[in-house]
């Protein structure tokens, strides 16, 4: 991969760019179960497929995990300079849509259109970025009866009652993403798909289409009207937007089987070469290691959880931990999380204040940079990157204390870099009060009353004094005593 600065487009932010630095990415692949170098296909173009939501509910902190973890690589790829094209697709056809909107009593493209604004909404609260295509399945039936007619025909599919079926026993090298042998797949229930009207030739065997039953959504194609299966969506998506052979595919460790697998088998029998490269993320787990999930009522909706925390600070929490790593998710997680990411802001506002126009000394930043990238390099290492980030704090912080402003700018350039990596930085990613626009005149608006505060204490009248921090206090305005002045920041 080409390789980037850790201050490029920082110029007149922090000071001239350091030396270029290599950058070049492992990542464990989940078909060859090791940790090996991602290599594009195309130097310097990465197409990563992620199969996105299937958007029956609303989203749940576990589906921003994901979108975080991936983000983490997208925001990486970009920054060592390649190109991605990243492709997100919305399942917004399903079983599960079509029963919550028989429940519901809603049209079920109506659930569905619901459902993926709230998800694009969670995923922009936490800056995620845009894929470059989010192709949706409505959108995708032509592809997918174009695909399944190519299977049929290479003899790898058999249409039967108004659903086609994959005959997995012909798929080459069935099983081998997830490590199972066909033969012990037999008895296995989440192998067998239920509630279709043909008649399979094999218990393996899982729909491509399925016919369509009164009062269902359908769409017209040669074997009568249906929908396509859930597989078959993502092997028709991938190969319209990334061709029939392409780097990286991701999803969560909850689809290797059934999903990934039989998304392989699919494009294998279609004759494409498909995936190079498969990256699976952990689960949001609660206590006890129980998967979360909307049957459980463990789910914790995303719109709850901002109510209450700050999208930087959960942000933090969902992409602090190895990606490949279960996130036990829990009130102490958030308020370590609060703490961690306070500690950084405070020291970049310190800092950002303190240096000024001075200038930065590339070496010292340059070493900190190293100790990150090297991190993330390896198999996307946020905890090590996050540990390089919090060393960078305390002695930035140090440098802060005795007043060594050249050193200071270095740390602090070097810092928001890191942090921009992981779209953390708080001076541009994520401005004070969470509306940039309306900072400048919040911190004119706290600078009068803290005048009337400070004309209070001089006059020794603590107690109005302590009246107006605490009105600020209940209007979510925190004031902090400092060496400087008196600052501000919201709860
Ligand atoms: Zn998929």
């Amino acid at each position: 991969m080409a390789s980037k600065s850790p201050t490029e487009g920082w110029e007149g932010k922090g000071g001239p760019p350091v030396a270029f630095l290599a950058v070049s990415l492992r990542l464990y692949d989940t078909a060859t179960r090791s940790v090996r170098p991602l290599a594009p296909l195309q130097a310097g173009h990465v197409g990563v497929y992620v199969c996105g939501p299937t958007v029956q509910a609303l989203p749940h902190v576990g589906h921003l995990r994901s979108a975080v973890a991936l983000d983490v690589l997208h925001r990486w790829l970009l920054t060592g300079g390649d190109q991605v094209t990243f492709v997100r697709n919305v399942t917004d056809i399903d079983d599960k849509i079509v029963h919550e909107a028989a429940h519901t009593g809603e049209p079920w493209w109506a659930l569905a259109t619901r459902n993926t604004r709230a998800f694009l909404q969670a995923y922009d609260a936490v800056q995620v970025l845009p894929p470059t295509a989010e192709p949706r399945v409505t959108a995708s039936i032509i592809s997918i009866r174009t695909l399944i007619e190519r299977i049929i025909s290479r003899g790898h599919a058999y249409a039967s009652g108004g659903d086609v079926y994959l005959s997995v026993r012909t798929a080459p090298g069935y099983g081998g993403l997830s490590g199972q042998d066909p033969d012990q797949l037999r008895s296995s229930d989440k192998a067998v798909a239920h509630g279709l009207t043909g008649q399979k030739r094999d218990p393996l065997d899982f729909a491509l289409w399925k016919a369509a039953k009164p009062g269902e959504p359908s769409w017209p194609s040669q074997w009568g009207p249906g929908r396509p299966g859930w597989h078959i969506e993502c092997s028709a998506m991938a190969v319209d937007h990334l061709g029939d052979r392409f780097d990286l595919h991701a999803g969560g460790l909850d689809l290797v089987f059934p999903h990934h697998e039989n998304e392989v088998a699919q494009s294998r029998c279609a004759g494409h070469g498909f995936a190079q490269h498969w990256l699976h993320h952990g689960l949001v787990t609660v206590a006890g290691g129980e998967k979360m999930s909307k049957s459980t009522g463990t789910s914790t909706l995303v719109q709850d959880v901002l109510a209450t925390v700050r999208p930087q600070v959960l942000r933090y929490v969902l992409g602090a931990g190895h990606y490949r790593s279960p996130l036990e998710w829990s009130s102490m997680a958030l308020a370590d999380g609060e703490a961690a990411y306070g500690r950084i802001e405070t020291f970049v506002r310190n800092a950002t204040e303190a240096v000024g126009d001075t200038t930065v000394d590339e070496a010292l930043a340059k070493a900190c940079w190293d100790e990150f990238a090297t991190a993330l390099d390896d198999d996307l290492g946020v905890p090590q990157a996050l540990a390089a980030v919090h060393a960078g704090v305390r002695t930035g912080n140090a440098l802060l204390a005795s007043r060594e402003l050249p050193a200071l700018a270095a740390t602090l350039s070097v810092v928001r870099r890191m942090l921009t990596v992981l779209a953390l930085d708080p001076v541009e990613q994520w401005p004070a009060g969470n509306g940039g626009e309306l900072s400048s005149v919040v911190d004119a608006l706290v600078a009068i009353v803290v005048e009337a505060r400070a004309d209070a204490r001089a006059h020794k009248d603590w107690a109005r004094a302590d009246a107006v921090r605490d009105r600020l206090a209940s209007s979510g305005i925190v004031l902090e005593d400092t060496a400087d002045g008196v600052r501000w920041r919201l709860t």
